[in-house]
């Protein structure tokens, strides 16, 4: 009898553990997406005495922000089909809620009259899942100054390239921001990048790890000037790895070991 619930008590405590495993294993690998998975280039770090490399994370995106320049050093996302449906773009511009107490949250009315839009990093169509995930993109701290000719054309093609890519079944890795000042919007304070740079990591399909990057993985890199008439086409602007960290000072994959960093850091995408 004693040796029979003894049995049934361990019996039942074996299923609950199995199947409560199971069930966290499938709830953690739906929710937990590494958007730095490849590395933190400048090594933010969310101190808020950090005040020029704050480190931001979102379900949506990673930033690293400045507050002295007002707009993200950096922001880095992963793409592939799951953040893809039909949602709306929401449209709705608005200080960023999670900056720290104190800091000047830029406003939408910041940009207006400036001659510059309100260019996203990472952009509205790639986050069309819902209407709260694409929301998330219209953040200010998602946002930088970008000209018409930049953000519309050129910058907005490989926008639509990298989608199409996805739509192939191929998992990006994308880190875009501004590089250089030109000038400052006045009534923000708010940092006018010289050029726009984004590096985007091609894995072969969905749930690759840093590991599967080789020698073989395809980077495109561009560094596009912030300026007027620049064409439509990404191609002339196509750079290596190597010349974006130069030019940032940032350490780009530095989760990919350093021979391999060495290998595609110095290719041109062709
Ligand atoms: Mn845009
Ligand atoms: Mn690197």
């Amino acid at each position: 009898m004693k040796k029979n619930l003894t049995f049934w008590l361990g019996l039942g405590l074996a299923i609950f553990l199995l199947v409560g495993g199971f069930w966290l294993q499938s709830v953690t690998s739906q929710t937990r997406v590494d958007h730095l998975m490849l590395g933190n280039p400048s090594n933010a770090s969310s101190d808020v005495a950090n005040v020029d490399n704050y480190l931001m994370t979102k379900p949506e995106y990673v930033l690293s922000y400045s507050s002295s320049k007002r707009i993200p050093n950096w922001v880095s996302w992963q793409l592939n089909s799951s953040w893809l449906g039909d949602a709306d773009r929401a449209n709705n511009f608005r200080p960023d809620p999670d900056l720290p107490k104190g800091w000047f949250a830029v406003r939408q009315s910041d940009y207006t009259g400036s001659g510059y839009d309100r260019g996203h990093m990472t952009p509205s169509a790639d986050r069309t899942k819902d209407p709260d995930t694409n929301s998330a993109t219209f953040l200010m701290t998602n946002i930088l100054p970008q000209t018409a000719d930049n953000n519309r054309k050129v910058w907005e093609r490989l926008e639509a390239y990298s989608r199409t890519l996805v739509k192939q079944g191929k998992e990006l890795y994308i880190i875009a921001g501004g590089a250089g000042q030109k000038e400052v919007i006045k009534t923000g304070k708010i940092s006018i990048p010289a050029s726009t740079w984004k590096i985007i990591v091609v894995m072969d399909k969905t749930g690759l790890s840093v590991s599967d990057i080789s020698d073989r993985t395809r980077i495109i890199a561009v560094n596009v000037p912030n300026e007027k008439d620049l064409g439509e086409d990404w191609k002339p602007y196509l750079t290596s790895v190597d010349k974006i960290e130069k030019l940032t000072g940032y350490d780009f994959l530095s989760n990919v070991s350093t021979e391999i960093q060495k290998a595609i850091e110095s290719k041109v995408d062709k």
